[in-house]
């Protein structure tokens, strides 16, 4: 039976075989548990900021008999991996973009030295995460979208590549993926979407003070996502 909840299995799912994955803001240590369970991962990194949850991640580890490969470190980001760790795979999973994007900028050349894959799930403000990407020579090769417990989780997978990377508005917004699978979730999230920004239009056309500014955002956003759908 699985540890891992529909988001998490999700995550699971876009990582390669034979990987040597850093799971950054584990705090269970279940992905990285599942992970080397069934023979995906050979090796990982379980780390975690705070120290409650690094207790939990390392008693979860020894339970699994999982301590040889999975190493449970406490630590800030991706200060917890070295150049002989060898990952090639970084996860960061369930936490909001702002703070995805300030890990991911304050790792230094020679923590993501050997990395090829990030593997991200913003709980929200997936937008800034594409740009990060986008700015840093990541390729986003897959995305996924489900929908758990009345809350939609996005999923992007991306690769170091040596050109640049040049993503369009709609696909910042949207995902350049997501976009192509056009998934009933993916159709149900914009469509959604697409009414309350038409509603916050409405009610800022009313307001006392009219930010042209923030309507004029809104709106193209609104052409976006009626292109697409
Ligand atoms: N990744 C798991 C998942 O997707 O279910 C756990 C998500 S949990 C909501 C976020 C975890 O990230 C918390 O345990 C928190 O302590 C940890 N965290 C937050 N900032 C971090 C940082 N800068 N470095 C490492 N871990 C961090």
């Amino acid at each position: 039976m699985t540890l891992l909840s529909k988001r998490l299995q999700a995550v699971y799912q876009m990582v390669d075989k034979n990987t040597r994955v850093a799971d950054i803001g584990s705090d269970h240590a279940y992905l990285p548990v599942e992970l080397l369970e069934t023979n995906i991962a050979s090796f990982a990194i379980a780390g975690e900021v705070a120290k409650g949850p690094m207790s939990r991640s390392k008693a979860d580890v020894e339970k699994f008999g999982l301590s040889e490969k999975i190493d449970v470190r406490l630590g800030d980001g991706l200060a917890v991996i070295n150049e002989d760790d060898k990952v090639d795979t970084v996860v960061i999973a369930g936490m909001g973009g702002i703070l995805i994007k300030d890990i991911l900028s304050r790792a230094t050349e020679e923590q993501l030295s050997n990395v090829k894959t990030l593997i991200l799930q913003p709980n929200i403000g997936e937008p800034l995460v594409r740009h990060w990407l986008a700015d840093n020579n990541f390729k986003i090769v897959d995305e996924d979208i489900v929908a758990e417990e009345h809350h939609v989780y996005e999923i992007i997978k991306a690769q170091k590549v040596n050109e640049p990377v040049n993503l369009t508005e709609a696909q910042y917004l949207m995902g350049p993926v997501l976009m192509q699978k056009k998934t009933p979730t993916f159709i149900a999230k914009w469509e959604h979407k697409l009414n309350s920004f038409k509603k916050a239009v409405a009610n800022m056309h009313n307001a006392k003070v009219i930010d042209q500014e923030k309507i004029a955002a809104m709106n193209q956003d609104i052409k976006y996502i009626e292109e697409i759908l």
